[in-house]
């Protein structure tokens, strides 16, 4: 027998979720997953996210043979697992080396304007947005590339700003050995611009900060970096 998923299992009560959804209530830290989460392939996974796109398509009344339309349930299906919800994957997760602080620099090390793009888990509509990171070596230090990497790790599954937000300071904290991370994320969520509120120039701005950054005048220096124009 083929690999199925259990959709009965996970039926949803509309009323509930609509009101959930439109709250931005977080439901863990974790990204929630099933036990068998991995149990299926990649391949097999396109090859049944293309079949349920297909009749979402169908649905909506859209002919698939329509030479445009015709591979777009391909498209999709390849897109959510291979880039999209990429990071849902645990071996996707970024090997971090660090380097001694051969320098002795001690002050804050700031990288401003990492860019990401993340999809919202209550409307699967993009989040985009930048991040600034800043840490205090505590004697050892990680590639910058890096951190751009972990942002791009934790963006690519359905999240909520909030769980993003911590989920790359934790692991800031965890891969460099200290407290003294901080965290300024400000992002524009499709959901809010492009459908409910239809607001397009909010966006949404997340923090997170430990050991000095908890300090007032760590935080403001933080701030006025960020702020600093080039
Ligand atoms: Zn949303």
């Amino acid at each position: 027998m083929g690999k199925t998923l259990d959709i009965e299992k996970n039926k949803i009560n509309k009323d509930k979720f609509d009101y959930e959804g439109d709250n931005h209530l977080m439901s863990s830290l974790e990204s929630s997953l099933l036990d068998n989460a991995f149990d299926l392939s990649d391949d097999e996974k396109i090859a049944i996210i293309q079949e349920y796109f297909k009749n979402i398509m169908l649905t909506l009344g859209l002919d698939l043979n329509d030479d445009s339309l015709k591979g777009t349930p391909h498209r999709v299906a390849k897109m959510y697992v291979k880039e999209a919800f990429i990071g849902l994957k645990p071996q996707e997760k970024p090997k971090i080396s660090l380097f001694d602080n051969k320098y002795q620099y001690g002050k804050m090390l700031v990288e401003k304007n990492i860019s990401f793009h993340s999809c919202c888990e209550h409307h699967f509509l993009p989040i985009y947005g930048k991040v600034h990171i800043a840490y205090i070596s505590s004697g050892k230090v990680i590639g910058l590339s890096k951190m751009h990497r972990i942002v791009n790790y934790y963006s690519r599954r359905p999240q909520v700003q909030e769980r993003l937000t911590v989920q790359v300071f934790n692991e800031l904290k965890n891969v460099l050995n200290t407290e003294d991370v901080a965290i300024f994320m400000d992002a524009f969520h499709l959901c809010v611009s492009s459908r409910g509120i239809k607001d397009i120039t909010s966006s949404t701005v997340t923090i997170e900060s430990g050991g000095v950054f908890k300090e007032d005048n760590k935080w403001a220096e933080f701030i006025s970096i960020i702020n600093e124009s080039k």
